[in-house]
């Protein structure tokens, strides 16, 4: 297994057969001195990310093998999308080893957040996925912002072993990996996404740590309730915040609708008077009408005015999926994997969201 060929850039094996797979290149370019495969190399070059398939199997046979080391493992979460950020099953595959879960994109929540607050959710959460981590840290690894402390707990937290580090696609985890590599070796030249790593029998790449032991890296595994899964990767663009959220508020009566661009719709079916706050990218319109029309809007207006998605890329969403929420208690959140959440702030309402199917949606007490 030592000399089987391992992208430097994602750590997929490398393989000529089936295009489809993670790891393909074509046979042809097996010659080059580095091998990078198709995926890593367009994204190199072109910038341009192809969907690899890398399903739930594929990646918890490697998961299996975190049960038989002894190591730390570190979990990273996107605190923008916590929903989408969970493995399931995961406690069972890692065994015994402790967790350290990295929160991840503090950046996009609003300032007046209650980090101890948040933090106990998440931990709720977590054990409810049946996951106990050792600590909780909070962080940006794209702003820089406690990096550097999450390296030190990580250090504290490995007694000497080896760290894994894992996450779902999009968490930010290359981000993360590459920001530490830029703190501790001060050398930007040493980004995974450009150079390489001696591959482990694991297929993951190895970071060496200072005591001689390792830090790997895993591949990323999706989680089909994200948005970012049912949109093109332009209109992903356009619904990923890239700054602090400035929550929206709007004060509807019952039968009035809310659409989120042409990404989602929120009917205020039943209830009095209430208030709904909108925690979305803040460029993404939120256009309010009575629920009798909103069916009609959608149909004229889906592509146009109601976008994202445009013209070009509607096609590719799939259909709108309903999910309806009988809500008893007051400040509750309706979270749309990726896209966001919003807050209904009164109780005894009756509301309906419309994702595109697939998309997870969920309530949560509010987190703010
Ligand atoms: P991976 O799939 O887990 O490796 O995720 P990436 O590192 O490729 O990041 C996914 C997306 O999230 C990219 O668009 C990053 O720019 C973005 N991202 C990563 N870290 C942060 C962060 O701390 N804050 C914000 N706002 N975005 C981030």
């Amino acid at each position: 297994k030592e000399d089987k060929l391992i992208c430097p850039g994602c750590g997929a094996g490398i393989q000529t057969q089936d295009p489809e797979k993670p790891g393909y290149v074509p046979p042809a370019a097996l010659n080059r001195e580095i091998v990078v495969c198709m995926r890593c190399f367009r994204l190199q070059h072109y910038n341009e990310v192809q969907e690899i398939p890398l399903r739930n199997t594929d990646f918890t046979n490697q998961l299996h093998d975190l049960a038989k080391e002894d190591a730390l493992i570190v979990k990273i979460v996107d605190a923008f999308d916590i929903e989408g950020s969970w493995i399931p099953g995961f406690q069972r595959y890692i065994g015994r080893n402790d967790v350290l879960l990295l929160v991840n994109k503090m950046d996009l929540l609003p300032k007046s957040i209650n980090e101890n607050r948040l933090k106990d959710w998440i931990r709720r959460e977590a054990k409810e996925q049946g996951l106990k981590p050792a600590d909780i840290m909070l962080m940006s690894a794209e702003k820089k912002q406690s990096v550097e402390k999450a390296a030190a707990k990580m250090d504290e937290l490995r007694h000497g072993k080896d760290v894994y580090i894992t996450g779902c696609t999009n968490v930010g985890k290359s981000t993360f990996i590459n920001a530490l590599i830029e703190a501790f070796s001060g050398d930007e030249e040493q980004r995974i996404t450009a150079s390489g790593y001696p591959g482990t029998t694991l297929d993951l790449i190895d970071i060496p740590l200072d005591d001689g032991r390792s830090m790997y890296d895993t591949p990323g595994i999706i989680n089909e309730r994200q948005m970012a899964h049912y949109v093109s990767r332009s209109d992903l663009k356009t619904l990923t915040p890239s700054r602090e959220i400035k929550p929206r508020i709007y004060q509807l009566e019952e039968k009035q609708t809310l659409f989120i661009g042409g990404l989602a719709r929120m009917d205020f079916n039943e209830g009095s008077r209430n208030s709904f706050v909108m925690y979305v990218d803040n460029d993404l319109l939120i256009h309010r009408t009575k629920l009798d029309n909103a069916d009609t809007l959608y149909e004229n207006q889906k592509g146009e005015m109601l976008s994202p998605p445009g013209r070009e890329t509607l096609d590719e969403m799939p259909a709108f999926a309903e999910h309806t929420f009988h809500i008893k208690q007051p400040k509750m959140d309706i979270v749309i994997s990726g896209l966001g959440w919003i807050t209904v702030v009164e109780p005894d309402a009756v509301v309906t969201v419309y994702a595109p199917k697939g998309t997870g949606v969920t309530i949560r007490e509010a987190v703010i």
